[in-house]
């Protein structure tokens, strides 16, 4: 059988493209040679020890995507029919479905100047089916989590991070992720590591961890005896060790890879700053924003509205993506207000779209996404730039 090459554009730049550092061939080489094809494996146990470490937390469960992940953690909390857990209402989609999963309803809270789940709304959505808190971290930005713990711990609700997009991002210089009873990682193309597709879920209790692996894989029973008698609703979401071996090899490189979507980051500001009518990034004063992609908002004073500037940008070799649809939106999700309810959100969606901000991505494929957003506002929208 014969693979037909894929075409390539050396001009075109992608909104994200896969970073390899170098070791990943080599470790999943390594991991067939062995024998070791499935969940099983000493790529699976060094990638799970070595994100743990990387987190600074205790224990560390290899899923097979984030989605799953968070669908993990809510699961082995014991999220159920009836409960209702709390949202941002901007974000991705994965964790409303994960609540969703498990037969629960996800509430929405707009958000702050930070794209992230506005602390002091938080409050009002508490009912008494209220079980926990799930936040999400933003493209990048942690949500203000020193608060957001303090209120959970108040109400005594459980407190859930979905940080797929924000591995690296701190909150008065602690990593996102190690705030609640547990959260959840991505290693989708996209995110700041890769696995291709995976994730993870980590805690600190020890208790929760070993309901993770337990849940993780099907809920065999813990002996010989009663290894075919399941107590519980498990699931395969196992994480394989060939995914782990290009995990490994991709978290040699972590802090070189969140430095590198600063970086990128840093010359979008710089090259964007005095374009009017976009807006970029937050980066609050207690914040670290990693910048999993670079997002901005072309506000109608920019003069080119964002769907005319995609095809522009396009036609141009230059791929953007808009902002997620809130969840007030989706059909999916029990009705809960509209717009004029989360007004924030619905900005986002409305103005929001990513600049390509791939990990190693060059300064000379930043400056010329800038240099033709400026000759795109110069050429349709306002009269300078
Ligand atoms: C990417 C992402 C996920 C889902 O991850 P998959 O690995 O694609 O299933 C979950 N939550 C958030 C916030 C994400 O950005």
């Amino acid at each position: 059988m014969s693979i037909p090459s894929a075409p390539r554009d050396r001009d075109f730049i992608p909104v994200s493209r896969p970073f390899m550092w170098g070791k990943e061939a080599e470790y999943v080489n390594q991991a067939i040679s062995e024998g070791w094809v499935s969940s099983r494996g000493r790529m699976v146990d060094a990638f799970e020890r070595g994100f743990a470490e990387a987190l600074g937390v205790e224990y560390a469960v290899g899923v097979c995507n984030g989605t799953a992940a968070v669908h993990l953690a809510l699961a082995a909390l014991g999220i159920k029919a009836g409960d209702e857990v709390i949202v941002p209402d901007f974000c991705m989609i994965a964790p409303a479905l994960a609540i969703l999963y498990c037969g629960a309803t996800p509430v929405a809270v707009d958000v702050d100047e930070t794209w992230n789940m506005a602390p002091a709304l938080i409050e009002e959505h508490i009912t008494e089916r209220t079980r926990a808190i799930l936040v999400v971290h933003n493209y990048g930005h942690p949500a203000r989590m020193d608060e957001i713990a303090d209120l959970a711990r108040r109400r005594g609700l459980y407190l859930v991070e979905d940080t797929a997009e924000a591995l690296g991002a701190t909150v008065n210089g602690q990593q996102a992720g190690t705030f609640g009873d547990v959260a959840s990682f991505s290693f989708y193309a996209n995110k700041v590591i890769t696995t291709g597709e995976g994730g993870m879920v980590v805690t600190r209790r020890a208790d929760l961890f070993e309901r993770l692996r337990w849940k993780r894989d099907l809920c065999f029973g813990k002996d010989e005896e009663t290894r075919y008698t399941h107590a519980e609703v498990g699931f395969n979401y196992r994480l394989t060790n060939l995914q782990a071996a290009v995990g490994v090899a991709q978290l040699e490189h972590l802090d070189e890879a969140i430095a590198s979507k600063v970086a990128v980051a840093r010359r979008y500001d710089e090259a964007l700053r005095d374009l009017p009518g976009l807006t970029l990034p937050p980066e609050a004063a207690w914040a670290k924003n990693v910048y999993w992609v670079y997002g901005v908002l072309v506000e109608p004073e920019f003069g080119v509205p964002r769907a005319l500037l995609q095809e522009q940008l396009l036609a141009r070799g230059i791929e953007t993506r808009r902002f997620f649809t809130p969840l007030h939106e989706q059909p999916i999700v029990p009705p809960q207000g509209g717009a004029s309810d989360y007004p924030r959100s619905a900005h986002l969606a409305e103005h929001g779209l990513y600049l390509p901000s791939s990990v190693g991505m060059q300064a000379a494929a930043v400056e010329r996404v800038a240099e033709t957003l400026h000759a795109l506002r110069r050429q349709h929208g306002g009269a300078s730039a």
